[in-house]
């Protein structure tokens, strides 16, 4: 883990996990201009918080809501780390409204790690995908406890 102080002197808001003061985010690398970091995403399972296979945030170091208060290329930075980590990602963006999933108010920008034969699938079809996955589960949990 790369250290989580900065030497921006930026306050941590109580209890946000991607403020990086507040030691919650696992930072694999930081920008050259130190205000950014990469880090792994973190899914809690039955063993805690664990880290979500080639799932990651690019996430500004100062607290931003959405993207219309920073001050500098957030996506130049961007950029940089993912030529800093060397993955492939096959999608990646912001999830700017409740509604679209996102739970934590810390502007974040995610991106999917892609294999080599991944079929290229975009955003829609993942949802897709998602939500078919989740219905079966559902079915199959119904079935098993007969219901
Ligand atoms: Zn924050």
């Amino acid at each position: 883990m790369v250290a989580t102080r900065t030497s921006l002197k930026i306050q941590p808001v109580d209890g946000c996990p991607f403020c990086p003061d507040n030691g919650m985010v696992d930072i694999t690398a930081r920008s050259k201009s130190g205000r950014t970091f990469i880090a792994k995403v973190l899914v809690r399972t039955d063993r805690g918080m664990v880290p979500a296979r080639g799932a990651y945030f690019v996430i500004p170091v100062e607290h931003h809501i959405d993207y219309s208060t920073l001050d500098f290329d957030f996506l130049k930075e961007v950029a940089e780390l993912k030529e800093v980590v060397g993955l492939s990602f096959d999608n990646e963006g912001f999830n700017l409204t409740t509604k679209g999933g996102r739970q934590i108010e810390h502007l974040h920008y995610w991106l999917m790690k892609a294999h080599p034969h991944d079929q290229p699938l975009g955003l829609h079809t993942l949802r897709q995908r998602h939500r078919e996955l989740l219905t079966e589960r559902r079915a199959a949990e119904s079935r098993r406890r007969g219901w």
